[in-house]
């Protein structure tokens, strides 16, 4: 016996151990098991959050193929899986849209697309013309959101980011276009020339 009679605490090391974290991409690295690893759960309670987290990690995770029925508004309106209610009416009564607690839902719909202060500093060193590029994409990226405000939108702060240094790459690399490569390739190939008739 692990225990004694009355006595709750272990004498002995828990005999079976996990040697490793359990990872659930360790051997399904699809696109579709990536895409639910990288998952936000966002507008559930607390509770509800931590289950569909759990199935998450533990690869229990079953996305919806279908949008399924809101018992509320009778419409085919819940896109989330495990969720009950649809996302408006469970914003509407103030309640979680898995569990229908009435609870204060975290508002985690951040403005994605408001540059932090590096960025903004960032953007303020480009050139003019790259400059416009990217208040394009930018203003791309938030038609992108409002037209589809029901999906998720992921990445997006991570894509400006990006956007941004590749913009100062490429600025940077326009400074530099006086040196030009090709006289320097053209003096190796000369090298190349003179040693072959050696
Ligand atoms: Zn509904
Ligand atoms: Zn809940």
């Amino acid at each position: 016996m692990s225990t004694q009679r009355g006595n709750g605490s272990r004498t002995r090391a828990q005999k079976y151990k996990n040697t490793s974290v359990f990872k659930n991409d360790k051997y399904d690295k699809t696109p579709k098991n990536l895409q639910i690893n990288r998952l936000q759960v966002v507008n559930v309670c607390e509770h509800c959050k931590g289950v569909i987290e759990w199935k998450i990690k533990y690869k229990k995770y079953k996305p919806l193929t279908a949008p399924a029925k809101c018992p509320k508004c009778l419409e085919k309106t819940v896109k989330h899986s495990y969720h009950t209610y649809c996302i408006p009416c469970a914003r509407e009564a103030k309640m979680c849209p898995k569990c229908g607690k009435k609870t204060a839902i975290e508002e985690v719909e951040e403005d994605q697309t408001k540059l932090d202060n590096e960025m903004q500093q960032l953007l303020k060193t480009l050139p003019e013309r790259k400059r416009r590029t990217f208040l394009r994409y930018l203003a791309n990226k938030k038609k992108e959101i409002s037209d589809e405000p029901d999906k998720k939108h992921e990445h997006v702060k991570d894509d400006l980011e990006a956007k941004l240094n590749e913009l100062k790459l490429a600025a940077n690399k326009e400074d530099d276009e006086d040196f030009s490569d090709d006289d320097f390739d053209s003096d190796l190939d000369d090298c190349d020339e003179e040693e072959s008739e050696d």
